[in-house]
């Protein structure tokens, strides 16, 4: 076992966070107020190769492994988690699903330009009315001759207003429950495709989250993505792996509210001495400090077993759940350490907080995760090791 990163690893860290202190740092406070989407900078990241580090290579990948996903997801969110959770959801939700189990015809046509970052992507399982129970999508994808027409509404869609390419989770048989919903790619512009209102968030006010709606969109029945029915079992296999991505996004996050917060005690000084000297302080640190690295281990777990072709659906949840849940005490002690500087917007930790959040919501609640955790150990059994 060896709990450093290796030589590639480092590389891949190190070249993301250059180009994040030079290219987004700098602009993350005005996109966060002006609610500015950076397609531009999401393009350079593609075309730099982030967005295809663990595609492969004959699409233009970098044929690297699930690690290298996480830190690249991980590096982003360490300085803007919007731009972070913008290539969470198109590499891993959209690109992966196409990756994975669109056909050879569908991967050559559009995994290139959107692992360069020509073409983004979005995924659409939420419903204004199911969002837990995906099962219970009212979305439907009607068989009409050599086409589908696809009629209902996704809510709390990532990219959702921005993206070129959809893939959209859709009831085609309306009997057989989770083995009646199916997976399509969707194009923009295709008529009857259009957005809802525009979606105002507490944090992760740079990335784009829209309502999509589909009002009898027709799209070729080779669309389909793998085999009708098998939507839901697809979209499972999907959000395990995103799970890792979200583990990333948090300790991204957390990474960065604990290096401020670090850097704010060494300054700051009240009584005559600087706050770090105080143990109050000290203990809050050494804390985060723990359950970040901890969060790390779990990740590097999960995405180890993943990268081995072994189940990895509890590890993914338990990293998931224990770095989302490490971001939001993170973030809130960081606050707290800055004092009333915390609370205004001169300093980047309040919106830290903000952003920290919905990674206990995403991609599974927290309450989810801990469903899936039991369940998973209830079944067979537990310890790790
Ligand atoms: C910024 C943002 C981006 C998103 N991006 C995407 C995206 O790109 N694509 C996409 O498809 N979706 C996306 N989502 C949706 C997200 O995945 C859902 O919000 C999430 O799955 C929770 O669903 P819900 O909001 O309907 O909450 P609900 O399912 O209604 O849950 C409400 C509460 O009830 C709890 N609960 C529900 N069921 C149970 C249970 N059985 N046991 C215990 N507790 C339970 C939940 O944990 C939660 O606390 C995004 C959401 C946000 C906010």
């Amino acid at each position: 076992m060896n709990f450093e990163l290796d030589e590639e690893h480092r590389q891949i860290r190190e070249t993301v966070a250059n180009f994040a202190e030079g290219e987004i740092k700098p602009h993350s406070a005005q996109w966060d107020r002006t609610e500015h989407f950076p397609r531009e900078v999401i393009e350079k990241i593609g075309e730099l190769g982030f967005l295809g580090v663990s595609f492969p290579e004959r699409f233009g990948g970098g044929g690297a492994d699930s690690l290298a996903q996480a830190l690249v997801v991980e590096t982003l969110s360490r300085y803007d988690a919007s731009v972070g959770l913008t290539c969470a959801a198109h590499m891993s939700l959209s690109s992966g699903h196409i990756a994975n189990f669109a056909s050879d015809q569908h991967r050559e046509r559009y995994l290139p330009a959107m692992i360069a970052g020509r073409k983004l992507g979005a995924w659409c399982l939420t419903e204004p009315g199911s969002g837990s129970d995906a099962a219970a999508m009212r979305t439907r994808a009607v068989r009409e001759g050599d086409r589908y027409a696809i009629s209902g509404s996704k809510m709390f869609i990532t990219n959702g207003s921005v993206a070129d390419v959809y893939v959209v989770m859709a009831v085609t048989d309306g009997a057989k429950g989770k083995g009646g919903i199916s997976a399509f790619i969707v194009e923009r512009g295709t008529p009857g495709l259009s957005n809802g209102r525009k979606i105002e968030k507490l944090g992760l006010r740079a990335s784009d989250t829209a309502e999509v709606r589909f009002d009898n969109v027709a799209v070729p029945a080779g669309n389909l993505i793998g085999k009708a029915g098998e939507g839901y079992a697809q979209t499972l296999k999907i959000l395990e792996g995103g799970r890792i991505g979200i583990a990333g996004f948090a300790i991204g996050i957390a990474r960065g509210a604990f290096e401020d917060a670090v850097a704010y005690a060494r300054e700051r000084k009240q009584f005559g001495r600087a706050i770090a000297d105080l143990q109050a302080i000290q203990w809050m640190l050494a804390d985060m400090a723990t359950r970040i690295e901890a969060s790390w281990m779990l990740l590097y777990r999960a995405a180890s077993t993943k990268d081995q072709g072994k189940p990895f659906g509890r590890q993914a949840a338990m990293a998931k759940l224990y770095a989302s849940e490490t971001a939001m005490w993170t973030t809130i002690k960081a606050v707290q350490i800055h004092g009333g500087y915390g609370y205004v917007t001169d300093f980047p930790v309040e919106r830290y907080m903000r952003d920290a959040k919905l990674a206990e919501i995403g991609e599974g609640t927290s309450e989810v995760q801990r469903m899936i955790i039991a369940k998973s150990l209830l079944k067979e059994g537990y310890l790790a090791g």
